[in-house]
């Protein structure tokens, strides 16, 4: 997995700390004249307060390499941002080289098996694209969730927060957590009093899941697991 923050909001604390200030004041604040200690100061408040909404004015773009159709589902799941991904309709996939999970990587046996069958997946694949009537978006219908995809991702920082609590949990599934753990340490660098205590739940208070739910192993306030 490969990702990229490739584009976001020029000053995004500065950009969400100058919308809140609009708020407030008669005529629209000149954004250039507010001190880094202000905008810690109004964005501190307006994460207490629960004014979330300017936090929108931030947006950030990453390029998402290398994950498996798997993660891109549960990616898009997330509906309040914006996607490009390869297409399977107009990108004939030469190379079919399938995302393997550590569980099957470390397990011979299973390892084994599943070779064998994306080797299968493989060979039927480029049989089935090779027929003169059987166009790639239906050769496609053979390719498994481990399938390698890229997939270009806008979200605003109020979008980030809410999928960082639910994807940065450990109760989330394995890629898309590793996934969310990186673009949290990106926004991180950009965004700092914005990202600050973003992440799982556990990293700002006690777990919010239920005693079924609760992974016993809540984070630490510093991130580390
Ligand atoms: C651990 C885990 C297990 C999961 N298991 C399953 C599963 O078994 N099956 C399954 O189908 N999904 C599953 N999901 C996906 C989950 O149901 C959501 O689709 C996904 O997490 C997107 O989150 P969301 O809907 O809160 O937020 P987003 O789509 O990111 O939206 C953000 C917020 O905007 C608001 N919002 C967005 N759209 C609407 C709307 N139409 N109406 C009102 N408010 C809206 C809500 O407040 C929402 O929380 C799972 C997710 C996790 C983290």
């Amino acid at each position: 997995m490969n990702v990229e923050l490739i584009n976001h909001t020029p000053e995004p604390d500065k950009s969400a700390a100058h919308a809140a200030l609009t708020c407030y004041s008669e005529e629209v604040p000149e954004k250039e004249e507010m001190s880094r200690e202000k905008v810690e100061e109004i964005l501190t408040k307006i994460k207490k307060s629960g004014h979330h909404s300017v936090i929108e004015h931030a947006s950030f773009t990453f390029a998402v390499r290398d994950v498996s159709r798997s993660l891109t589902h549960q990616l898009v799941r997330h509906r309040l941002a914006s996607y490009s991904q390869q297409s399977q309709r107009y990108v004939d996939i030469e190379d079919f080289d399938p995302v393997i999970p550590d569980s099957i990587d470390e397990d011979e046996d299973a390892k084994k098996r599943f070779d064998e069958l994306m080797e299968e997946v493989k060979e039927t694949y480029t049989a089935l694209k090779e027929k003169e009537d059987i166009p790639l978006e239906d050769a496609r219908f053979v390719l498994p969730n481990a399938t390698r995809s890229n997939i270009i991702v806008t979200m605003n920082a109020r979008e980030l927060w809410h999928f960082f609590s639910l994807r940065c949990c450990k109760r989330a599934q394995w890629e898309i957590r590793e996934l969310a753990n990186m673009m949290l340490d990106l926004v991180k660098d950009a965004a700092p009093v914005i990202f600050e205590n973003a992440g799982a739940p556990c990293v700002r208070g006690p777990c919010p899941e239920s005693e079924e739910f609760f992974c016993g192993e809540p984070i630490q306030q510093d991130g580390s697991d």
